[in-house]
């Protein structure tokens, strides 16, 4: 088996429909000349910095924020089914009522027939039947007070639940404030930096756009435009950038994307 030389050039996919090489080329066919572009890509990388410094800003309150209000939204949840339970115990309580009476109507009767009794096997027989609906009785008056008790419990876990739910609302609201002000304090901020960067992206080809879009992404510092580190690395994953590659770094006239990282490699600007 004929072992192929592998082609060194990079054809890791972008998205889809994306690959390295076939940007480079959409890059250099494209109306805008590849100076502006990769000085457009340049300045929109550090638009997209300048709000990703505001998001930090606000930190894991936004998570934080959502995860009170889930542990609200649970405990509420909680507190209607305790509340279900208990009104099921009160519906038994309720028939184990009526039945006490209903009884208590019978026994009654009963023990207007012993009165009238002429002997001693009738008085026998309704004296059995006094005893099994007395105990019938006992056994109502048990499941009431184990009902009671069960009440008792539901409405202590109930409590509890608010007593949470108390603390939980303090929090939440003074995360909420807190979220509030950082938003309002930058919104202004925000609001500018977001028009720039969207004029910015709007001089950009799709393509090229979402390859940006999509190599911002896929890094873990978000930065998907760097400039040359220390005279010969990669800003991005500060890997050493070939020689070839740095005098097309530094001509402005190539995408040059990083072999390591896939990062687009931009010279610096000269004004900077
Ligand atoms: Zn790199």
């Amino acid at each position: 088996m004929a072992t192929t030389k592998k082609s060194k050039k990079i054809s890791a996919p972008i998205d889809e429909r994306e690959t390295f090489v076939s940007l480079q080329k959409t890059f250099a066919d494209s109306e805008t000349n590849t100076e502006e572009k990769l000085h457009i890509l340049y300045e929109l990388q550090k638009a997209d910095n300048e709000i990703d410094k505001l998001v930090l800003l606000r930190g894991e309150l936004p998570a934080e924020v959502a995860d009170l209000e889930a542990q609200v939204d649970a405990c509420n949840a909680r507190i209607d089914s305790l509340q279900q339970v208990i009104a099921q115990y009160n519906d038994n309580i309720a028939a184990m009522n009526d039945d006490i009476v209903s009884l208590d109507g019978e026994i009654e009767r009963y023990r207007s027939q012993l009165e009238k009794i002429s002997n001693s096997r009738e008085f026998d027989s309704i004296n059995k039947e006094l005893e099994n609906l007395g105990i019938l009785r006992k056994i109502d008056e048990k499941k009431i007070g184990e009902s009671k008790d069960a009440i008792a419990e539901n409405k202590a876990a109930i409590e509890n639940v608010k007593t949470k739910l108390d603390v939980l609302a303090i929090d939440l609201e003074a995360k909420n404030e807190e979220l509030a002000r950082i938003v309002e304090s930058t919104a202004k901020e925000e609001k500018v930096l977001t028009e720039n960067r969207d004029a910015l992206a709007a001089k950009l080809d799709e393509r090229t756009l979402s390859a940006y879009n999509r190599i911002r992404a896929s890094v873990h510092n978000h930065l998907a435009v760097v400039t040359v580190y220390n005279g010969d690395s990669c800003g991005g994953c500060f890997n050493t950038v070939t020689p070839q590659r740095l005098i097309e770094v530094a001509s402005g006239k190539k995408l040059v994307i990083c072999e390591h990282c896939g990062r687009i490699i931009v010279a610096t600007p000269s004004a900077e």
